[in-house]
């Protein structure tokens, strides 16, 4: 993400906070700037690549930040749950979960898969009588180093 997308993510998410009268503090801040850097991370592995940052707070932030919509919490059945960017600010796209040690890896699909993804979707909810509003579909199996020690 270069500057200028961080100046704009920034913004945006201070915005946010604002109308719901909420403020944009350093430790919000730092959050929004280590799940740009990491992608889909895990409470614990913000603590520690946030070096100085309290659980309680971080997780109440975290909270906040996804109550007006910029956080997404992830649930995939690991021990943790996994936080990242809304796709709002990310783009859209999909995740590689790893059944075995809950990674979690942002992938993007080739344009022609999605629309042709949104079409099957359209049509199978067409059927139903259901309004599609997006679709939210994620890859499951091992990642490279559970691959790696053959779990
Ligand atoms: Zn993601
Ligand atoms: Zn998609």
């Amino acid at each position: 993400m270069s500057d200028d997308d961080r100046g704009g993510l920034h913004r945006l998410v201070a915005a946010r906070l604002d109308e719901v009268g909420q403020l944009y503090t350093g430790n919000r801040r730092r959050l929004i700037e280590l799940l740009a850097d990491a992608g889909p991370s895990t409470l614990p592995e913000l603590l520690v690549a946030g070096d100085g940052l309290a659980q309680s707070s971080a997780y109440r932030n975290l909270t906040v930040l996804a109550e007006v919509g910029v956080v997404r919490r992830l649930v995939h059945g690991g021990d943790h749950a996994r936080w990242e960017l809304a796709e709002e600010l990310t783009g859209h796209h999909h995740h590689l979960v790893c059944d075995l040690c809950g990674t979690v890896v942002d992938v993007e699909l080739p344009m022609e898969v999605e629309s042709l993804m949104d079409r099957a979707f359209d049509a199978a909810a067409a059927a139903a009588g259901f309004d599609v509003d997006h679709h939210n579909v994620d890859i499951l199996g091992r990642c490279a180093d559970c691959r790696v020690t053959g779990n």
